[in-house]
């Protein structure tokens, strides 16, 4: 049997990796740009779907046709890309192809944010005040202006049809609501093809916790705990942990069951995370689902020990979950941390277009590695800036935050400039140590940003690994 993995990078790696363990064939496709990408040598097949940038990765004619002619019965679209676009899972149902996720109908309404606060507002799971798609024109600026008058700012103006944090503007005044909400509509024109925008009050420096959900087609629907997702870059995430670090474990059940009744209240299958933001006095609220897998689904696969790739396709493949929510046991702790081609000091700009000149990464007890890159690799500029996620697990938190600093401080890339010296230091920061974070954690830590050039580089070992490659004859030598 042949499956398709219709996107790049980390992610189609690391599901060909779980195609390949359940004894199926994998199936690359990739643009031109992207041609040294890992995933192509894994794959079992690679189709070149053109010279996109994006474009190909965004072709749903071209991902069907690559599925056709390769034989493939099934579809995985990863994140990104396709992964929440209702018509690839649309298109797959009509031609009788497995699409590995959710029904198109739940990718299309859980992708509205709209929508799924109308499902989840039926079903009484608990949300912050919002409106719904603001009126064109005039119209929609005094609704805004009605609802900001009632709730207060600061307010969230928000692409109904946003995702992987953008299109998420805050407002604080009326003259800030007239000025963002034409501009909030060309930009979410752009990046998601649909202008529509709404509006939800802001809750101030919430933590933001997510459910991990699995369901099959035989009405099993549960939950893999929770996972913290606070520490965040432009409502973005960088790090993230397994389980919460909230020392209120009734609250953190109630959140984990609130989640499964939210993925049945939209009739949810496969897998999926239910987002919640929590604020200071620990009321949580609904923020919203995702229909796919998410970048940060290791540290979840750390605690529990449960595969959710391969559990994704046996789902899709109408097997029931093997297990009850009896049998998903925590194991200690997880964190990942997103090592990314940016340059933290510069508003976290992406590095692409560099060289990675030299890659050492790190290993040992309780240490995965997803990643894409290796020595040589040329980061394309038209992609997303993840070079690769680092996820370590241990029995205790300070055993974990101790192994994580551990790897941080052996990993060298040298060429771009990464996130792993601003990771350095987070390891070392005394309120991230005590689990005290939320969502304004980058903001009001501005020392975390004061580090050497030469940190990230790697330690001793690895310079000494470095330069033994690249002598001193080596034009890329330091
Ligand atoms: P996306 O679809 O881009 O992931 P989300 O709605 O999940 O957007 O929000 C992403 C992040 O933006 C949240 O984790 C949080 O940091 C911030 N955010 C979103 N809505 C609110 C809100 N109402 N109040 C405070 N922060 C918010
Ligand atoms: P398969 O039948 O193809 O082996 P399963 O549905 O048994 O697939 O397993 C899917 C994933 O769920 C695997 O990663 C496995 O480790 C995990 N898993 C299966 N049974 C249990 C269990 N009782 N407790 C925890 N995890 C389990
Ligand atoms: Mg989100």
């Amino acid at each position: 049997m042949r499956i398709l993995v219709a996107n790049r990078g980390e992610i189609a790696l690391r599901i060909i990796r779980a195609i390949q363990e359940l004894g199926f064939e994998a199936i690359a496709v990739y643009e031109t740009p992207d041609e040294m990408s890992k995933h192509i040598l894994t794959a079992d097949e690679a189709i070149c779907l053109g010279n996109g940038p994006r474009s190909d990765y965004l072709n749903v004619e071209k991902i069907l046709a690559a599925a056709k002619d390769t034989g493939a019965v099934a579809i995985h679209p990863g994140y990104g890309f396709l992964a929440e676009n209702p018509v690839l899972a649309r298109v797959c149902e009509q031609e009788g192809i497995i699409f590995i996720g959710p029904s198109s109908q739940s990718v299309s309404d859980l992708g509205n944010k709209v929508v799924a606060r109308k499902i989840m507002a039926e079903a009484g799971i608990p949300m912050v005040p919002g409106t719904g798609d603001l009126a064109q024109g005039r119209k929609g600026v005094d609704e805004a202006l009605t609802f900001a008058r009632e709730y207060g700012y600061p307010v969230m103006l928000k692409a109904t049809a946003g995702g992987g944090g953008r299109g998420i503007r805050r407002i604080e005044n009326d003259e800030d609501m007239v000025a963002q909400i034409p501009m909030a509509r060309a930009e979410a024109l752009a990046a998601f093809n649909d202008d529509s925008v709404y509006l939800e009050k802001e809750v101030l420096n919430p933590r933001h916790v997510e459910v991990q959900i699995l369901a099959d087609s035989f009405g099993k629907t549960l939950h893999l705990g929770t996972r913290d997702c606070s520490i965040q870059r432009r409502n973005q995430k960088l790090i993230e942990i397994a389980p919460s670090r909230i020392q209120n474990k009734p609250l953190l059940d109630k959140i984990c069951h609130t989640a499964v009744k939210a993925a049945k209240a939209a009739n949810y299958l496969n897998a999926g995370t239910v987002e919640f933001l929590i604020d200071q006095d620990n009321n949580f609220y609904f923020l919203e689902i995702n229909t796919r897998i998410q970048v940060e689904h290791t540290v979840t696969e750390m605690v529990t020990g449960i595969d959710i790739v391969r559990n994704q396709i046996n789902i899709a493949l109408g097997k029931p979950i093997s297990f009850d929510q009896d049998d998903v046991k925590l194991r200690g702790h997880a964190i990942e941390v997103r090592i990314n081609a940016e340059d933290p000091k510069n508003d976290f700009m992406p590095e692409g277009g560099k060289k990675v000149r030299v890659y050492r990464s790190t290993g040992g007890f309780g240490v995965r590695l997803d990643g894409l890159v290796y020595q040589g690799y040329v980061i394309p500029e038209a992609y997303d800036s993840l070079l690769v996620k680092l996820t370590v697990q241990g029995f205790t938190w300070e055993e974990t935050v101790g192994r994580l600093g551990r790897c941080l401080d052996n990993f060298t890339i040298r060429g771009p400039k990464t996130t792993i010296p601003f990771y350095q230091n987070i390891v070392q920061e005394k309120d991230f140590i005590n689990g005290q974070f939320d969502t304004s954690y980058i903001d009001t830590h501005p020392h975390i940003f004061h580090y050497s050039e030469e940190r990230g580089e790697g330690g001793k070992l690895a310079h000494f690994i470095a330069d033994i490659h690249f002598n001193k004859e080596n034009p890329f030598a330091k």
